[in-house]
């Protein structure tokens, strides 16, 4: 596990374009400097270079952070983790890269869907004040990167999770909290966007079920 997040931050770091040195706990160095710019760009045209820091608690994201956000059309809606938003938001890549995903594993027969994505500073802090033991604090959600999504009908097993399992990779996508059925965590359907590069990396790294 502590490799793991260690290698992720080492990844961040790697492939982060604009986000400067890495916070080490004090609110003034967080993540959220700017638009991150890619550097490169694929054949299809696409920015590859992963870019986004893993949220931890000594990497957070400041507020007043502005990602690249993108709407989303056509989403589920799952429980009350929308904070009443209307419309979702998820980072332009981010986006790109889903779509393509979702079209892929619709061929495979696995249905992906969002049901939530970014969240800002003051959705957390009123979910927080709904939920204050369960949620985490405003500025350690992943959710805030825009990077992060939340899909439905994504269980530990099931088709869909085993078709992300090994194929979400080669769109940039990772699973953050993987399954520890001896601490009782995990999170089956909590998918991050880190870039082609990095993914790889970690699929290449960690295998399937990292
Ligand atoms: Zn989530």
């Amino acid at each position: 596990m502590i490799l793991k997040m260690a290698l992720s931050i080492a990844i961040a770091l790697l492939f982060c374009s604009s986000c400067g040195s890495y916070p080490g706990g004090s609110r003034e160095g967080g993540w959220g400097r700017g638009r991150d710019a890619p550097l490169l760009y694929d054949k299809f045209g696409f920015p590859v270079g992963g870019i986004y820091p893993l949220v931890t608690e000594s990497g957070f994201v400041v507020e007043g952070f502005d990602p690249d956000l993108a709407p989303l059309v056509g989403f589920s809606s799952c429980s009350n983790r929308n904070a009443g938003r209307v419309t979702l938001y998820l980072h332009r890549e981010a986006l790109q890269y889903f779509e393509l995903m979702q079209k892929e594993a619709r061929k495979a027969g696995a249905q992906i869907s969002i049901c939530s994505a970014y969240r800002d500073y003051h959705d957390q802090k009123r979910i927080k004040r709904r939920y204050p033991g369960k949620a985490i604090d405003p500025g350690y959600s992943e959710h805030h990167l825009g990077t992060t999504v939340d899909l439905v009908n994504v269980h530990w097993n099931n088709r869909e999770y085993r078709w992300l399992t090994g194929n979400a990779h080669r769109f940039g996508y990772i699973l953050t909290y993987y399954r520890r059925p001896e601490l009782g965590v995990g999170e089956p359907n909590h998918w991050r966007y880190v870039g082609r590069e990095a993914a790889q990396t970690f699929y290449n790294l960690f295998g399937r079920e990292y």
